[in-house]
């Protein structure tokens, strides 16, 4: 399930360069160019579904896996410490409609 013309799409497909911190079969995630913490990691189901309450409806599975990889790279980071957060719509900053998680650790957050 792609969109061709979805830029998450050619990163998981090496179309567009990214930094790739992990992959597995159905799960692809790469630092944000754009970082809003010392380690912030995009994570990204290949199959592309435009928002987190689309992912939960068709996969609920993918969606778990995606929160458990993403407790795997905060262990690897910061000692389990992370924020996971999922814009959803263009009025709360989501910009690329390939449901992305956003991971924020590597250091002590903001509250
Ligand atoms: O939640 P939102 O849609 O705003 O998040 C998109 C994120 O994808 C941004 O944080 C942006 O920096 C990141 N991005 C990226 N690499 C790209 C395009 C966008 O890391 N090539």
């Amino acid at each position: 399930m792609k969109d061709e013309n979805c830029i998450f799409c050619k990163i998981i497909d090496c179309e567009i360069p990214s930094e790739k911190v992990y992959e597995d079969q159905t799960t692809y995630a790469f630092k944000d160019i754009n970082p809003q913490a010392k380690v912030h990691i995009i994570i990204v189901p290949r199959n592309h579904y435009e928002n987190v309450a689309q992912l939960a409806k068709a996969d609920p599975k993918q969606l778990a896996h995606m929160v458990q990889v993403a407790q795997q790279l905060a262990d690897e980071e910061f000692h389990g410490a992370y924020r996971l957060v999922f814009n959803t719509g263009e009025d709360a900053g989501q910009t690329v409609f390939h449901v992305h998680g956003h991971i924020l650790t590597g250091e002590k957050l903001d509250e």
